[in-house]
C-alpha cells in the first residue's frame, strides 16, 4: 500500500484519519522551487535566501534580490511561499555580512544577528521580498532565522510591518526560542522549527562535524522536549499560531510521524523525502501518531526513541 501512495503522492499530507499536514519544500531558488512544483510540494516552507547569493562579495541590489525571489513565487501561484531572510555566518558565510574572524561562528553573530553589524541589509531585503510579492500571486509568508528572543522578534516584526509584508513569524532554532515560545509568538503570526540549529545548539553538538553524528541527531529526546514546548507555547490561551518543522526532520518519514504527534502543523522538507513522510503519515491516525510522540518524548536515548518508534510502523518496510 506504501509503495502504491509513493507513486500516487497527490502532494497532499494526511493522517489515515483526515488530519491534514500540508507538505513544503525547502528551496534555495527558482530552479528548485519548479523542481519543487514538479514533486507537488503545497508550497514552500523555506526559501534560504542567502543561497540566492553565495559567494557573492557585495550586497545584491534591489533588482537582483526581486527577480531571484519572483522567480520563486512564481513557481508556487496562489501558494504559501515561506520566505527565511539572509541567514549568514557559521556554515553559511556570506563574504559581504560574514566576520570570518569571530572565534566560535555558530555562537556568533549570524542571522538575524547580522542586522546589528551590518545595519540596512534586512531592511532593504525586505522590502524587496515585497516588491517581488506585489508581482505575484503567491501568498508570502517571511520568516527569520537565530531569533533567541521575544524583543528580536518584535523588531523584526516592526520591521517586516515597515516594509509592507503582512505575515511575519520566526525560526525557532535555538533553545531559548523554544522556552519562550508563548512570549515570542505573542509578537508574531508563526514559527517554523529549525531541527538542525536546534539540535546543533539543544547539544552543543557542531552540525558539520561527522564525528558528533550520534549527539547531532533530532531523534534525541531533549530535542524532541525542545519541539513539544514550542508547539505548548503556540497553543497557550488566545495564541494560536501554527508551528511547523522545516529543518531535516521532516524529511524522515518515522520522525515526520512523531512531529505531527507533537502537534507541528506543516512539515518542509526536501521535494524528494516529500511522497515517502506523505505515504508514512497516511498509515497513522493523529491519536496514534500522539502515541509515538509520546514514546519518543519518554524514551532514554536517539536511538531508542527511534528504533521504538520504527517498530510500530510497519509500512515503513514497504518504502525500502
Ligand atoms: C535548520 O537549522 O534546521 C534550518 C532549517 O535552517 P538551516 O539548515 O538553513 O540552518
Ligand atoms: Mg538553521
Amino acid at each position: 500500500a506504501a509503495a502504491a501512495a509513493l507513486t500516487e503522492f497527490d502532494g497532499t499530507g494526511r493522517t489515515s484519519d483526515g488530519h491534514e499536514v500540508p507538505l513544503l519544500a525547502n528551496v534555495g531558488g527558482a530552479k528548485d522551487a519548479r523542481g519543487a512544483a514538479d514533486a507537488r510540494a503545497q508550497g514552500v516552507g523555506l526559501l534560504r535566501t542567502e543561497f540566492c547569493f553565495l559567494g557573492r562579495d557585495s550586497e545584491p541590489t534591489h533588482d537582483e534580490q526581486v527577480e531571484a525571489y519572483k522567480g520563486v513565487f512564481d513557481a508556487f501561484p496562489g501558494r504559501k511561499v515561506v520566505v527565511r531572510t539572509l541567514d549568514a555566518g557559521a556554515d553559511k558565510p556570506l563574504p559581504f555580512l560574514t566576520d570570518t574572524s569571530e572565534p566560535n561562528p555558530a555562537l556568533g553573530v549570524r542571522g538575524y544577528r547580522t542586522d546589528i553589524t551590518s545595519p540596512g541589509v534586512l531592511a532593504r531585503q525586505l522590502k524587496a521580498i515585497a516588491d517581488a510579492e506585489a508581482q505575484s500571486s503567491a501568498e508570502v509568508w517571511v520568516m527569520a532565522p537565530m531569533i533567541s528572543t521575544a524583543e528580536e522578534a518584535a523588531d523584526f516584526a516592526a520591521m517586516t510591518t515597515e516594509a509592507g509584508l503582512k505575515k511575519p513569524g520566526v525560526m525557532v532554532e535555538v533553545p531559548s526560542a523554544a522556552l519562550m515560545s508563548e512570549s515570542i509568538l505573542a509578537e508574531v503570526g508563526f514559527a517554523s522549527i529549525g531541527t538542525n540549529d536546534l539540535t546543533q545548539y539543544a547539544m552543543a553538538a557542531d552540525r558539520q562535524l561527522g564525528s558528533l553524528a550520534a549527539l547531532n541527531n533530532a531523534w534525541q529526546p531533549a530535542v524532541l522536549r525542545l519541539i513539544g514546548l514550542t508547539v505548548e507555547g503556540s497553543v497557550a490561551e488566545g495564541n494560536a499560531k501554527p508551528v511547523g518543522v522545516c529543518g531535516e526532520a521532516a524529511a524522515d518519514p518515522a520522525l515526520a510521524v512523531v512531529l505531527v504527534g507533537l502537534g507541528v502543523s506543516t512539515l518542509s522538507m526536501t521535494p524528494r523525502a516529500l511522497a515517502g513522510v506523505g505515504a508514512v503519515l497516511n498509515s497513522v491516525s493523529l491519536d496514534e501518531a500522539r502515541k509515538l510522540a509520546e514514546i519518543a518524548v519518554k524514551a532514554p536515548s536517539a536511538a531508542e526513541a527511534r528504533a521504538r518508534v520504527r517498530a510500530e510502523l510497519p509500512v515503513l518496510e514497504s518504502l525500502g
